[in-house]
């Protein structure tokens, strides 16, 4: 057909061109070779055609080193296929490099980020990761960090960290620059390299010593306001993750040495990566780590009481006896059941006996486990001392044992003894007790006091009764995001400082918002893969489309081009489309494809040479389409709406 030139004038037209099969060699053969006289002709509308065409990926000039066996030996899967496909190698522990693909994914799973951030008004910036160490020993986090600080020191002999986090640069830049009132609140974040000396580093790019992470800061003028901006970057969170096909939950966390506030982590379950233990009740949806997991447990044996003559007694099956001495609860305890543990380190602090710094005896039955973080919660820690559990006796003959450690201990003698009594374990009175509340007793035979304090220390199991009624369930999950309310520990720290409604100068607000992206890569391989290989959810890919051709002929090799232009000519691809075209045998090129993971395959070969057909491959399904070139891309089309619709 002789186009007019009123018809090529009109864009709209040579679009409709573009997504049929027979206008692409029109395109290749006709107008391009005609660029020129293009030009001449057409308006500037045409600027399409004034531009490059788009490049076409090929796999063969692509740096791809696949391997068939998985040389690290990895104990994970994601590991194994990453390394495998060729995505990552490792360097050194903990430290991993991005090849193309791999480097592709972290930029797709960033521009989602990015997007949705952006969105909730977050503004992207780039902080340094060098930190001097005079702005660490503001917040006290220099020492507090401990050895997870990577420390180094320049030719001045200054000391400089390796940036974990960056509360304190973000912090100091607001405080040295104080924005109006009116301007917050302000939600700044960074998409970039982080540093921690892990203990163990492992499974791949999930725990390793350089990775990858999004950090976003935002300042609020009150807590009120930093409660409704947590709330609107959880529920950004929530929407990145969905985009990443990743079924989250959002459980209740331990916040750590960052903040003594509410915090909550975005976790995805697998049973085979979970480093993290969730607790999940179905029935009320109620989510926690392990950490701080409320839990229920009605202990059915002996309890311990303090009766109306404040003397401390054990009460079984209704018969209550009045203790003599602390030796006869233990005694009585382990035999009945029960065990107890000896903390120090804790401070306790007691406002008539100001006991710090000394031991805490920890009682829970024996067949739980106390809970070492709650205990924690429940008498805080002494600012001199790192808690630890000294010794735990769980049977009779573990009672010399025990008062040797605590006599070791606890050489001032210190009274009131202070023990700490798991909720299930104690014998409540009349009307609920206040949670932590404390209570002084004695014993009938000696005046020394004990200082009982009662409270949930033990970690929740799977089966535990739920404050609703329902039943716990504990899961493993890898911990992708996290959101801490920081309150104005940095902010005082730092000098930033917003005038509040009383026209009086207020530290602002602050909350913490993380994702690990490297982690994320290898989360999402953990969860979408087979025995074939990987499974790439469509929007974040390498490539989301290859196009893999069958045979050596020239005929072959230039359908599978016009193929891939016809493809690429698609919104939803665009240049995510790679075109296969290598000499090697069909079997390797499909194996490599299914270990590669692109959500769609498109093979030219024997059916095509037959009926004009090509086949059509859904990695997410397995199902294999013959389909004809002329409603190639919108049987795609359709195919990609359903995959977004599912996430
Ligand atoms: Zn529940």
């Amino acid at each position: 057909k002789v186009f007019s030139r009123r018809e090529l004038l009109h864009f709209d037209r040579w679009e409709k061109m573009l997504c049929s099969r027979w206008s692409n060699h029109l395109i290749r053969d006709v107008v391009f070779p005609n660029n020129f006289n293009c030009t001449r002709y057409l308006s500037s509308s045409l600027s399409l055609f004034h531009q490059k065409p788009k490049k076409i990926w090929r796999r063969g000039d692509i740096f791809l080193p696949v391997e068939k066996k998985d040389p690290s030996s990895s104990s994970v899967v994601s590991n194994s296929l990453l390394v495998r496909g060729g995505f990552i190698r490792k360097l050194g522990q903990g430290v991993h490099s991005m090849l193309p693909f791999g480097h592709r994914v972290m930029d797709r799973l960033k521009h989602i980020i990015v997007e949705e951030l952006e969105a909730v008004g977050g503004q992207q910036v780039s902080l340094p990761l060098l930190h001097p160490r005079s702005l660490w020993d503001k917040t006290n986090r220099w020492e507090a960090a401990g050895q997870e600080l990577f420390k180094v020191t320049d030719r001045h002999n200054s000391e400089h960290c390796l940036a974990p986090t960056h509360e304190e640069v973000i912090t100091s830049i607001i405080g040295g620059s104080p924005p109006k009132r009116s301007a917050l609140p302000i939600l700044l974040f960074q998409i970039g390299k982080k540093f921690r000396d892990e203990i163990r580093p492992r499974f791949g790019v999930a725990r390793g010593k350089e990775f990858e992470m999004l950090d976003l800061y935002s300042f609020d003028v009150s807590e009120e306001d930093t409660r409704k901006t947590y709330q609107v970057v959880s529920e950004a969170f929530q929407s990145i993750f969905r985009r990443m096909n990743l079924d989250v939950v959002v459980a209740d966390a331990q916040s750590g040495n960052i903040s003594d506030k509410p915090s909550q982590e975005f976790h995805v379950l697998s049973s085979s990566m979970g480093e993290d233990q969730i607790v999940h009740c179905e029935k009320c949806k109620y989510t926690a780590n392990l950490e701080k997991a409320e839990s229920k447990f009605i202990w059915g044996g002996v309890k311990i009481g303090v009766n109306g003559q404040n003397q401390l007694f054990v009460s079984k099956k209704g018969e209550e006896t009045v203790l003599s001495d602390f030796e006869q609860l233990l005694n009585t305890g382990l035999k009945e059941g029960l065990q107890f543990s000896l903390v120090k380190g804790l401070s306790f602090y007691n406002a008539t006996t100001n006991n710090k710094d000394n031991i805490v005896i920890v009682v829970v039955p024996q067949r739980r486990d106390p809970n070492f973080d709650k205990v924690t919660r429940l008498s805080g820690v002494s600012s001199s001392s790192h808690p630890f559990i000294l010794f735990t006796a769980t049977q009779p003959t573990d009672t010399d044992e025990f008062f040797s450690n605590m006599k070791k201990f606890n050489k001032k003698n210190i009274s009131p003894l202070p023990v700490i009594i798991d909720q299930g374990v104690f014998l409540k009175e009349e009307g609920e007790r206040k949670k932590g509340e404390e209570k002084v007793g004695w014993f009938g035979g000696e005046t020394r006091e004990v200082l009982v304090r009662v409270g949930d220390v033990q970690t929740a199991q799977n089966g535990d009764v739920c404050k609703k009624g329902g039943v716990s369930t504990v899961k493993k999950g890898i911990e992708i995001g996290h959101i801490f309310h920081l309150g104005t520990k940095y902010s005082s720290a730092l000098g930033a400082i917003v005038k509040g409604p009383d026209t009086k100068p207020h530290p602002m607000d602050m909350g913490c918002y993380g994702i690990g992206v490297s982690r994320l890569m290898a989360a999402i391989v953990e969860l979408n893969h087979d025995e074939k290989g990987m499974k790439w959810p469509f929007e974040v890919a390498p490539f989301k489309c290859a196009v893999v051709t069958v045979g050596k002929e020239e005929r072959i090799h230039e359908e599978g081009e016009k193929i891939t232009r016809l493809l690429m000519s698609l919104p939803e691809l665009g240049d995510s489309v790679l075109l296969d075209d290598r000499n090697d045998s069909p079997g390797f090129k499909f194996t490599e494809s299914e270990l590669v993971g692109y959500p769609f395959v498109v093979v030219v070969g024997k059916s095509f040479q037959t009926s004009g057909e090509v086949e059509v491959w859904e990695r997410s399904t397995g199902n294999k389409t013959l389909v004809l070139p002329e409603i190639l891309n919108e049987f795609i089309s359709e195919k990609i709406a359903l995959l977004r619709k599912r996430q």
